[in-house]
Parts: structure tokens; C-alpha cells; sequence
């Protein structure tokens, strides 16, 4: 007998920025998508890369298309993938010129004895399977002399931080008909960072973590607070030891917070099928669905409890 709900979960990122209409609708677009997977008998697993690599295609958030470039003008991803079931896991970092991490994180998990590949190996990997590439050419444009003292950034990559600073990063969970449940994010990373910087979207246990047994995590937020903390193991420890999904990611967020002044976002769901979306930040990206009423997607989830005096 069928104890849980089945249900997924999405996210196009958390920050001060609201999210325009169109990334919502397109959120929404993608749940419904999801939900249909999970209604047609689809893996968690499958689910999850399938929502993440349409949110990385549509060029509407800062993964895949979208991704935000580094101080060199190069766009380099980060993406992870976990399977709650047997506690498998992929994950790309520094990924140069391919349209779909996501589907690089999968197959460093289901092609390799790995878990993490970086920079030019993770892309000998997406070229050996073909991946699709990032339709337009990946090059940096390098400041006209260094010996005038030009900063390390140039006008390309300020007017592509100004266009692209409104994006998020993607991530998305789910448990389906068989109990199974996975984790998956994909990002472009943050804005302004060192050229080789990684966040937390590829570290298995700080930006996503999976286990059957627990709950399925996807971060989003500043990286280097959210690592610090180690968010998503942290987060699936204490769904293990009992706390609810929103208790779990209250407690986890306010600690953030009150400890290393970080920032975050979370989509938290527990083995059973209950769920919480929390974030500290103004907006978050978000949405839901567990085939009941009508998917829910909006720009303002719950808050930890000592943030948000509704809940107090
Ligand atoms: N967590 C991502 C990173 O630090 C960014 C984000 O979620 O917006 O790379």
C-alpha cells in the first residue's frame, strides 16, 4: 500500500531580485511536465534531470544558456544529481561550453566510478558523449592591455552581469510512485566571482543530497555560506532523526543566518512526501506539485519561523 504522496518540487533560485512573470509561468510549465513524468511511472531520478535540463535550456535562468560568465567572461557550470535509492551521485564543476551540466552530472554517476569531474575533463566527458553544446561560442574577451592596468573584468562581462543578474539557479526534487526519491540543481554560479570558483550546487551534501530513508535536498543562495554550514546532509540528518521538512529547514536557515550571516533557499522533501520550500532571502523561485488541486508556483515561500512573524 501507498503511504506517501508523490510530488515534485522546483526551484529557479533565491536572492533580492523578484522573479519576472515569464520565469514563473515557465516554472509552472515545467512542474506540470514533471508531474506528468511522475504520473506516467518516470523514475525520481529521470524526473529530476528532465525538469533541470528544461530550466537549463530555456535561457531564462543562470544554468545552461543562462549562466552567468566569471571575471574572465567565460561561463563555466556546476551541476549534481543524487539517487535517494541507492545513494548514487554525479556531479560536474567548471564546465566550459556545453548547453546541459545536468546531463554530464548524470552520467559522471551512471558511466564512472566517480562522483565529481571538473573543468576541461568534465568537458572530454560531455564531448564524448555528445552532449549539446552552448549554442554560441564560449570565448572570453581579455581586457585590451594589462600593462594599462585594466581590471580583470571587461565591458562584456559587466553588460552580461546586468542582463543576467535578475536569473537564478535552478534545482529540482522528487519522489515518484515507487517511493523513490532524487535531488538535482544546476547553476552558473554567482555574480562576480574568481574565474575557476565552485559553489555548493556540485558538492554532494552541501547543495543537494538524496537518501530514501531521510529526504531530498536542493540549495540555492550565496555558495560559500551554504558549504560552510554543509546544508543539504545537515538538512537530511535531521529529517532522519525525526523533524518535519519545515523544521528541519527552520532550524537549518535560521543557524545559517545567525552564525555566518549566509544566505539561502531550499526545496526540502521528506521521504513520505511532505515538503517545505524556505528561504531568508527576499525572493525565491519556486513551485510545487503533488498532482492535487493545482500546481502552486510563486516568488515567496515560508520563512524560518524567527524570520517571519505569521509563523511565530
Ligand atoms: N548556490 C549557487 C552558487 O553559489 C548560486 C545560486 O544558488 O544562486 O553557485
Amino acid at each position: 500500500m501507498v503511504t506517501y504522496t508523490p510530488s515534485v518540487l522546483i526551484h529557479g533560485g533565491a536572492g533580492s531580485s523578484r522573479p519576472t512573470r515569464t520565469q514563473l509561468i515557465f516554472l509552472e510549465k515545467i512542474l506540470c511536465r514533471g508531474y506528468a513524468l511522475v504520473h506516467a511511472g518516470q523514475s525520481a531520478l529521470t524526473i529530476v534531470e528532465e525538469m533541470i535540463e528544461a530550466l537549463e535550456g530555456s535561457g531564462l535562468f543562470n544554468a545552461g544558456l543562462g549562466s552567468l560568465p566569471q571575471l574572465d567572461g567565460v561561463q563555466r557550470m556546476d551541476a549534481s544529481i543524487m539517487d535517494g535509492k541507492a545513494l548514487t551521485a554525479g556531479a560536474v564543476a567548471n564546465l566550459e561550453g556545453y548547453l546541459h551540466p545536468i546531463n554530464a552530472a548524470r552520467l559522471v554517476m551512471t558511466e564512472t566510478d566517480h562522483v565529481l569531474i571538473i573543468g576541461d575533463s568534465a568537458k572530454r566527458l560531455a564531448r564524448h558523449f555528445a552532449l549539446k553544446r552552448l549554442p554560441r561560442p564560449n570565448k572570453p574577451v581579455r581586457p585590451r592591455s594589462r600593462s594599462r592596468g585594466n581590471p580583470p573584468i571587461n565591458t562584456r562581462t559587466f553588460s552580461l552581469y546586468k542582463k543576467m543578474g535578475k536569473y537564478g539557479t535552478v534545482g529540482a526534487v522528487a519522489l515518484d510512485l515507487q517511493g523513490n526519491l532524487a535531488a538535482g540543481a544546476s547553476t552558473g554560479g554567482v555574480s562576480v566571482m574568481f574565474p575557476g570558483r565552485v559553489g555548493d550546487t556540485p558538492l554532494i551534501g552541501s547543495g543537494v543530497y538524496a537518501d530514501n530513508s531521510a529526504g531530498a535536498i536542493s540549495m540555492t543562495g550565496i555558495g560559500e555560506s551554504i558549504i560552510r554550514m554543509g546544508m543539504a546532509k545537515w538538512l537530511t540528518e535531521l529529517m532522519r532523526s525525526g523533524f518535519s521538512p519545515s523544521r528541519a529547514a527552520s532550524h537549518v536557515l535560521k543557524e545559517l543566518v545567525h552564525r555566518i550571516h549566509g544566505a539561502a533557499g531550499c526545496l526540502v522533501l521528506g521521504s513520505k512526501g511532505t515538503f517545505t520550500i524556505q528561504h531568508t532571502t527576499p525572493w525565491m523561485a519556486a513551485g510545487h506539485w503533488n498532482g492535487k488541486g493545482q500546481p502552486i508556483v510563486g516568488d515567496r515561500f515560508s520563512a524560518p519561523r524567527s524570520f517571519s512573524p505569521r509563523k511565530a
